[in-house]
């Protein structure tokens, strides 16, 4: 077993029994100190753990770490240490911050380190360097295609052959907290062969979403099999990729999703390593028909890790609209990494992999505006009287997500997104 996932482990560091961020989590991020380059850091309870003042006080010594990789604006080049070095990382941050070592629980000592989540800036944690959506919820393709082509034909006939993907945009993604611009463009004419409209996208979304980060790169011409994708994973995080639904309907035919998905997407600030995540494997759902045998594969190789989205309307409080779960995926992260590779395409450290929208079976469990007001049919009422189709202006969008097991709650930190009015001038 990894030491830092030792349950019965407890911290000098005050946790609250609600916190996703026990000893046992010990996540990734960059943090910006008032006055300080930005740097690596890590997280417990209600403190961030700066990774790079620990390396100066020569608390790090021995792991392959030096002042480049860990006094830098992104985690990619600690990343690309290699798991050895990440997870030897939480192993000693696991030993320094244990109950049983009071040796760093001074002031003199923890005030160098530990700083309150309140007092820093937490940065997007990796320079995204590519970004592919898949599609992988059965329950979500089911509903949509349901929606758009009845329920006869709502799979098409590719889908449970392959995980079904697209290249997205790297440059829009953001950390949690930045606002999003609600975005012009074209939506289809009213009537067929009309002109379409312009204008500011009537039909905003929210996609629930999780998404990987690849730790290892490829060279072009290789393929990582199913049964080694783990080793090319680092970790998790959410994912909101923000969808305008009208310019989306209009633009898709042929080629796929393109400025209906591209203006914004939004990334909680905290990579949770595949590591912490263990004791939420889980096997998922049986594959009908069987699937190739590029793509076949053994063992718990789903997640356990539940989700949910809330909408605050401007100056009110948040509600909760969707508790879905990660485990539902049809097709798993190693699977969607074998298909990506399987032509020779290379991936590089700080690649993205975002899942696709997980909705679960019931309609309490859909992860999006489209699926749970099924198209603007059913609206939903918030507590302050508000009907919503769609987000409206001013709606902040709160995406959350943890796994819990023997009391102990692992989570990534929301991902929290305002939707802001469209520029005036169109
Ligand atoms: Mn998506």
């Amino acid at each position: 077993m990894i030491r830092a996932n030792d349950p019965s482990l407890k911290s000098w560091v005050t946790v609250s029994a609600d916190s996703e961020f026990p000893i046992q989590n010990l996540p990734f991020g960059i943090v910006q100190l008032p006055g300080k380059p930005p740097r690596v850091a890590s997280a417990i309870g209600d403190f961030v753990i700066d990774l790079y003042r620990l390396w100066e006080l020569g608390l790090l010594t021995g792991l392959d770490l030096n002042r480049e990789c860990l006094e830098n604006r992104c985690l990619n080049d600690f990343i690309n240490r290699g798991k050895s070095t990440t997870r030897a990382v939480r192993d000693r941050l696991s030993e320094l911050l244990d109950a049983e070592v009071t040796r760093w629980n001074s002031r003199e000592w923890r005030d160098q380190f530990l700083h309150p989540k309140t007092e820093v800036d937490l940065l997007l944690p990796v320079k995204v360097t590519d970004y592919t959506d898949f599609y992988s919820s059965i329950e979500h393709a089911t509903n949509v295609g349901t929606m758009f082509r009845g329920p006869e034909n709502a799979l098409m006939p590719n889908w449970r052959h392959l995980p079904v993907g697209y290249h997205g945009r790297a440059s829009s993604i953001v950390v949690s907290g930045t606002p999003i611009r609600r975005p012009y463009g074209q939506q289809k004419p009213a009537e067929p062969g009309g002109s379409p409209a312009y204008g500011p996208s009537r039909l905003m979304d929210f996609e629930l979403e999780m998404a990987f980060i690849v730790g290892r790169s490829t060279q072009m011409g290789d393929r990582v099999r199913v049964d080694e994708a783990e080793d090319y994973i680092f970790g998790l995080a959410l994912f909101n990729d923000w969808s305008a639904r009208d310019i989306q309907a209009w633009e898709y035919v042929p080629l796929g999703p393109f400025l209906g998905k591209n203006f914004g997407s939004t990334l909680s600030p905290w990579i949770v390593s595949l590591d912490a995540l263990e004791p939420f494997r889980v096997v998922g759902p049986e594959q009908d028909p069987a699937v190739l045998p590029y793509l076949q594969s053994n063992g718990a190789k789903n997640y356990d890790l539940h989700l949910e989205v809330a909408i605050a309307p401007e100056g009110g409080e948040a509600f909760t609209v969707c508790r879905s779960n990660f485990k539902y995926m049809y097709w798993n992260m190693c699977q969607q990494l074998a298909h990506q590779t399987v032509n020779g395409c290379n991936i590089t450290v700080g690649d993205l992999y975002a899942s696709g929208t997980i909705s679960g079976p019931t309609p309490d469990a859909y992860g999006s505006m489209l699926e749970i007001s099924w198209r603007g049919s059913r609206p939903i009422r918030l507590p302050d009287g508000s009907e919503r189709k769609f987000i409206a202006d001013g709606d902040t969008v709160i995406l959350r997500g943890y796994g819990e097991r023997d009391g102990i709650r692992i989570g990534f930190g929301d991902a929290v997104g305002k939707i802001l009015p469209a520029h005036e001038q169109g």
